[in-house]
C-alpha cells in the first residue's frame, strides 16, 4: 500500500502532523519494506519476515485486531510461522499467535515458536490479578471514561523466554533479540542484520515516549534511553516502531533514535538534580522543562503522552510516594478540606464561580482544584456540575496528549466527581 510509504515522508517531512493525524490512526495496511520482509501499520505494528523455513513476526497483533492481521499476512504470503517475538506483554502486542497454531493443526505443520523477555510472565499474571483494573484505566485514558474496552483475561504464554540477549537463526535469517527497560520491564527489541530493519516496539512511537502514563506502573526513563543508543550502535537503516509510520534511510532513523534518547535523558536529568537538592515533588514538577526544540520534531510531539508526566515517573522510580508538601504525609479526608474550604470562601458556589473567572482568564490548572473543592461538598449542584462539565471538556479539548484528553473527558462526566 503506497500511501503508507506516502504517509511516512509526509510526515517526517511536516506536510502531516501527529497533532492531526494520531500513531494510532488509520490509514492501515501492509507494505513491502525490504527482501521478504513486510510492516503492517495498525493501532499497533507488526512486521512479517520469510525464511527458508517460515515467518518470523514480531508483535502478531494486538487483542482486537487477530483476524485482520492474520488476513492481511496472508495476502503476501503463506508460509507457516516457524517464531513469533512479542517486543513486550502490553494487550495491543501479544495476540495473535492462535490464528496460526490453528492453521499449522488444521495443516500438520510444525507449531509456531514464541519468544519474549521473561518479564512477561509475572506481567501476563498482574494483568489477570486486576482485569477490572485495567478496564476502567483504559477506558479513562482512550474513551472518556465511557464503556468500551474489555481488558483480556487470558494470555499464552511465550515458550522461550530470555534474560538480556538473544541471538537466534530462522530457516538462514540472523535475528538479534535484546532486552531494555523502558516503557514496560519486559521490553525487548529486534534487529535484522541481513536488511538493517530495526522493529523497536514502543520504544519509539511516533510521540513523547509513553515513560510518564499517569495511571499505569513504572517506566524506566533512564535505561528507555540507554536501550536507543544501543540500538544505534547496530546503524539501523530502516526504523518499524511499535506505533506510526516507518523511518526509512540510516540518518533518519539515527537522528530520530537520537532525539528520543536526548529528550528523556534531559527531563530524567533535570529531575535526579533537583531530587538531589531535596526539592519536593511540585517544585520539580513546575521546574522541569523539556527541550522545546525537541518537542517540535515530528516524532516527538506530546500526542500520547506528557514531558510532565514522565517527571513524577522519574520520581517515583528514584523516590518514595511522599511528595514533600507535609500535610500530605498524613492528610485530613479530601472532603473535609474541600468543605473547609468553602466555608472560608463563602459556600462551593463561590468556589466555582472564581473557577470560571480563572478559567476566563486561561488560568485553567487552578480553576480546576476550586472546581474538585466545589463538587466535593455540593456533588448534586446544577451549577457547579455545569461549570465542572465545561471547564474540564474544555481543558480535554486544549489538552495534546491522548493520556490528559482522556482523563479531562472522563472528569468532565461529572460522575465521578463524588469519588475524587
Ligand atoms: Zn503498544
Amino acid at each position: 500500500m503506497e500511501s503508507i510509504n506516502e504517509l511516512a515522508e509526509a510526515l517526517w517531512t511536516g506536510k502531516q502532523t501527529t497533532y492531526d493525524l494520531h500513531p494510532f490512526d488509520p490509514p492501515h495496511g501492509i507494505v513491502k519494506i525490504a527482501p521478504d520482509t513486510w510492516f503492517i501499520k495498525g493501532f499497533s505494528n507488526s512486521v512479517i519476515r520469510e525464511t527458508n523455513d517460515g515467518l518470523i513476526i514480531v508483535d502478531p497483533s494486538a487483542f482486537m485486531d487477530v483476524e485482520i492481521k492474520f488476513k492481511t499476512v496472508r495476502e503476501v504470503t503463506q508460509q507457516r510461522l516457524n517464531t513469533a517475538i512479542f517486543t513486550h506483554g502490553h494487550v495491543d502486542h501479544v495476540f495473535g499467535v492462535s490464528s496460526y497454531t490453528d492453521e499449522a493443526g488444521a495443516n500438520n505443520w510444525a507449531l509456531p515458536h514464541v519468544i519474549a523477555q521473561e518479564n512477561i510472565l509475572p506481567r501476563f499474571k498482574r494483568y489477570c490479578d486486576t482485569v477490572n483494573w485495567n478496564k476502567i484505566i483504559n477506558e479513562r485514558q482512550f474513551f472518556g471514561g465511557e464503556e468500551g474496552v474489555n481488558f483480556p483475561d487470558k494470555y499464552d504464554p511465550p515458550d522461550q523466554l530470555y534474560r538480556e540477549s538473544l541471538d537466534i537463526e530462522v530457516g538462514g535469517v540472523k535475528v538479534v533479540i535484546r532486552h531494555s527497560r523502558g516503557e514496560t520491564d519486559d521490553h525487548t527489541w529486534v534487529f535484522f542484520p541481513d536488511t538493517r530493519v530495526l522493529c523497536t516496539g514502543d520504544l519509539f512511537i511516533w510521540a513523547v515516549p509513553n515513560a510518564g502514563n499517569p495511571q499505569k506502573v513504572q517506566r524506566y526513563a533512564k535505561d528507555w534511553a540507554d536501550g536507543l543508543r544501543e540500538m544505534m550502535k547496530m546503524e539501523p537503516k530502516i526504523l518499524a516502531p511499535g506505533h506510526g509510520v516507518l523511518i526509512i534511510g540510516h540518518d533518519r532513523v539515527k537522528q530520530a533514535l537520537d532525539d528520543t534518547a536526548t529528550l528523556l535523558e534531559s527531563i530524567h536529568d533535570q529531575t535526579v538534580a533537583l531530587m538531589n537538592k531535596g526539592e519536593s515533588l511540585d517544585t520539580i514538577i513546575h521546574t522541569v522543562k523539556a527541550p522545546e526544540e525537541l518537542l517540535k520534531k515530528p516524532y516527538l510531539h506530546p500526542v500520547y503522552d506528557e514531558p510532565e508526566f514522565i517527571v513524577r515517573n522519574i520520581w517515583r522510580f528514584y523516590g518514595g510516594w511522599y511528595d514533600g508538601t507535609p500535610s500530605h504525609l498524613m492528610p485530613a479526608p479530601e472532603k473535609e478540606q474541600a468543605e473547609e474550604i468553602a466555608k472560608m470562601a463563602g459556600g462551593a458556589d463561590k468556589l466555582a464561580t472564581r473557577a470560571e473567572e480563572l478559567a476566563t482568564e486561561g488560568n485553567y490548572r487552578l480553576a480546576c482544584h476550586l472546581l474538585d473543592w466545589a463538587i466535593c461538598v455540593e456533588p448534586e449542584n446544577p451549577e457547579i456540575r455545569d461549570a465542572v462539565r465545561k471547564i474540564y471538556t474544555a481543558r480535554a479539548e486544549m489538552a495534546t496528549s491522548t493520556m490528559a484528553k482522556g482523563l479531562f473527558r472522563t472528569a468532565a462526566k461529572v460522575t465521578n466527581h463524588e469519588t475524587l
